[in-house]
């Protein structure tokens, strides 16, 4: 269903991390779906996925502005006001209902990847969950207050920090992975494929390791 909405908020987290709040209108989405937004009278398109829980009342995306990007870097100047065409729900990047509070769940994340994460907890607080965080610095955190501190781990790639140094990666090859866990994994592909290789060589079945590619 494609419909035009707006931004009614914008929250700048970095100079190139956004929260785009946009008008929800009848939407109705699942936790890990996304959304392809375009504006108003032009083709081009992109997929965004919903940062926000099921229950709230505006819808939240997470934007990485990319100078090198045609896209993004115009979707970040948008003013409070603006218009926006949202067009689904789409994608299956959801959690399987009878797994959601039976189940410890690990997320796996990158950059903006943390998003459908977002989603998540934001929806099913009552779950039992860990979320690493892959990012390069320490600014690089993205709305920490979220989360539980107990159940975030930052991965700081590009610099040394009171947080543990390395990749998402590194992390998961140091500290013991749980057998019970299922494995959500959203980034970009080659953390999505290294990650997957670990946790495959460490017993964990294909069919508990969910993926979501963004680029
Ligand atoms: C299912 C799905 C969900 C997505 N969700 C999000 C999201 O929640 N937030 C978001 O910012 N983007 C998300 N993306 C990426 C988004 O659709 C655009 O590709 C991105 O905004 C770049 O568009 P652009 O035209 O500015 O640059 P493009 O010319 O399309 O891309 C330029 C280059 O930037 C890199 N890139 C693309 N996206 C990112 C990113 N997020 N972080 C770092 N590097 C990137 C890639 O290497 C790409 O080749 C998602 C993509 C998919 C497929």
């Amino acid at each position: 269903m494609k419909f035009r909405s707006k931004i009614i908020d914008k929250r700048i987290l970095s100079n190139d991390t956004i929260v785009l709040v946009l008008e929800k209108g009848s939407i109705s989405f699942k936790a890990g779906q996304y959304i392809v937004l375009s504006f108003p009278n032009e083709k081009e398109a992109r997929e965004y996925s919903v940062y926000s829980g099921e229950n709230e009342p505006n819808l939240e995306i997470l934007l990485k502005t990319l100078p090198e990007g045609s896209f993004s870097m115009r979707l970040g100047d948008l003013n409070v006001g603006d218009p926006i065409l949202i067009d689904g729900p789409f994608g299956y990047f959801v959690m399987k209902p009878d797994e959601i509070l039976s189940k410890p769940h690990v997320f796996v994340a990158s950059g903006t990847g943390i998003s459908p994460f977002r989603s998540y907890i934001q929806t099913y607080p009552q779950m039992h969950y860990s979320l690493l965080h892959g990012i390069r610095t320490v600014n690089d955190r993205i709305e920490p207050e979220n989360y539980d501190p107990h159940k975030l781990k930052y991965c700081i790639s590009r610099e040394e920090s009171v947080y543990f140094n390395g990749r998402v990666t590194d992390y998961l090859i140091k500290y013991k992975i749980s057998q019970e866990a299922i494995y959500h994994l959203c980034g970009n592909s080659a953390m999505i494929n290294d990650v997957t290789n670990i946790l495959e060589a460490s017993g964990i079945k294909p069919e508990n390791i969910r993926t979501e590619v963004f680029f």
